[in-house]
């Protein structure tokens, strides 16, 4: 059995939509394929629930017309006989009707939620009714029926094993098996979801569910590479990564996975394959326990960073004082990304300000405490990269121009961290393409 998964844009035309069908129909493997939402949709539908929520329902009713506009021409051109194009139009009232629905409703977290939803139950049901058109016999197994987080927001593993095992059990015939990725639903039963670019998470996590030969995330680019291509002009495909590698790529900034999509995979470990699918044959990016080489593999940037420096010179050396700054944060689930200590000092940083001023509270008691807001961490990422010869030398030299406000290094062997003003990510990310990679 394997995963595969498809993002927004490898479903973002009808024609791309036609070529997925090809890559999941190119071999008889059995197989879980994971959809996200047609690109373009999710944004469009935060969009609505904002309007919604700021209560402006006519300006609501004209985004929710404009995506419905775009739907009816994407069916046009996705099928071609008369019984498939009903079954769309079908489709298409009846999801349009409930997002006018609730124009008539008063706006709840809840409603957000289901509003969010429709993106990822349209694009599936859509591709569903395509392969039926095809003939490709296949099943759809609704994600709400199986993909479950607790009242942590955390993906019940268990829960969903043991739920997704019963739905394959009764379509044993099956090898095409459909699902939504990014929706799930939450400890009180509600609609929910994985935050975005969570389709990743979802086909990790279904991957480690049934125990996958591999989990195949496509997109619209050739694999991992080692800077962001939205930012630096040449970049390059990495050919293999290890979990570790992986995990603090996506949980440091590189979009193409969601922050937390490695740990199932590594878990369970499941290969994780990146492939592109605007040119299938390249050989995009394998992520499994091996690195297979050693050295500095890439950078990324995870930008709203804030940083928190606490200053105490009565306090900081006594014991128990860092226990007492971190109970802080735990008791607003606020997890710290970098840390660094001096003998006065400690300074940490956050990527979720939502208690931020509850925080600031509670350690104002331990001494003076500054902070700084839109920060970014930049993260060189590597097997061992910490122990690799001349690595601080030339990420030094390359980032001399750039005002860093901490470094963390040693945390693990294969990752170092800078924390440096926003404004300055594009000239760092550039002058590391140069100083590391020799790329410009
Ligand atoms: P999908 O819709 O398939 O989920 P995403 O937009 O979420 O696709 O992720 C793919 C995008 O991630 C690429 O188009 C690229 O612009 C961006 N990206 C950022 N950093 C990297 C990186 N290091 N390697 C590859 N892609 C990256
Ligand atoms: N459709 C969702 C989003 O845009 C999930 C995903 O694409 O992975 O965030
Ligand atoms: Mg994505």
């Amino acid at each position: 059995m394997k995963v595969m998964k498809f993002g927004g844009t490898s479903l973002g035309s009808p024609q791309r939509m036609k070529e997925v069908a090809k890559l999941i129909t190119a071999d008889v493997d059995s197989k879980i394929v994971v959809l996200s939402a047609l690109s373009g949709t999710t944004n469009a539908l935060v969009e609505i629930s904002s309007t919604l929520a700021s209560g402006n329902k006519n300006e609501a009713k004209l985004q929710i017309d404009a995506l419905e506009q775009h739907y009816q021409t994407f069916i046009e051109l996705l099928f071609n006989t008369d019984d498939a194009k009903l079954k769309a139009k079908q489709l298409l009232a009846e999801h349009f009707e409930f997002l006018t629905i609730i124009l008539k409703i008063s706006f709840s977290e809840a409603l957000n939620k289901d509003i969010l939803a429709q993106g990822e139950l349209l694009s599936t049901k859509l591709f569903s009714i395509y392969l039926a058109e095809q003939n490709i016999h296949h099943v759809l197994l609704p994600a709400l029926d199986f993909m479950t987080i607790d009242s942590y927001d955390e993906p019940q593993i268990g829960t969903i094993k043991v739920k997704l095992a019963q739905l394959m059990q009764r379509n044993k015939d099956t090898n095409i098996f459909v699902t939504q990725g990014y929706i799930s639903r939450n400890a009180k039963g509600e609609v929910d979801n994985l935050k975005r670019g969570g389709s990743d998470y979802s086909a990790s996590l279904i991957a480690a569910a049934v125990n996958a030969s591999v989990c195949e995330i496509w997109t619209d680019i050739d694999g991992m590479h080692n800077n962001d291509p939205r930012v630096v002009d040449k970049t390059l495909p990495i050919e293999q990564l290890s979990f570790e590698e992986a995990a603090e790529l996506a949980y440091f900034g590189a979009k193409i996975l969601h922050p937390a999509s490695i740990w199932p995979a590594q878990y369970y470990n499941v290969p994780v394959r990146l492939l592109n699918t605007m040119d299938p044959s390249a050989k995009g990016t394998l992520i499994a326990e091996q690195a297979g080489s050693v050295g500095v593999k890439a950078v990324a940037a995870k930008d709203s960073i804030t940083a928190i420096k606490i200053k105490s010179s009565r306090m900081l050396l006594a014991y128990g004082f860092l226990r007492k700054v971190f109970e802080v944060f735990e008791k607003y689930r606020t997890s710290i990304d970098m840390i660094t200590t001096s003998e006065v000092a400690v300074s940490v940083t956050v990527d979720n300000d939502i208690f931020l001023a509850d925080i600031l509270k509670e350690l104002e008691l331990f001494g003076t405490v500054e902070v700084d807001t839109n920060q970014t961490i930049v993260s060189i990422v590597g097997n061992e990269i910490t122990e690799t010869k001349e690595v601080m030398r030339k990420l030094f030299e390359s980032v001399s121009t750039i005002p860093v406000r901490m470094v963390s290094y040693g945390g693990s062997k294969h990752n170092i961290s800078l924390l440096i003003p926003r404004s300055y990510k594009e000239e760092a990310l550039k002058c590391l393409n140069k100083g590391l990679f020799g790329l410009e």
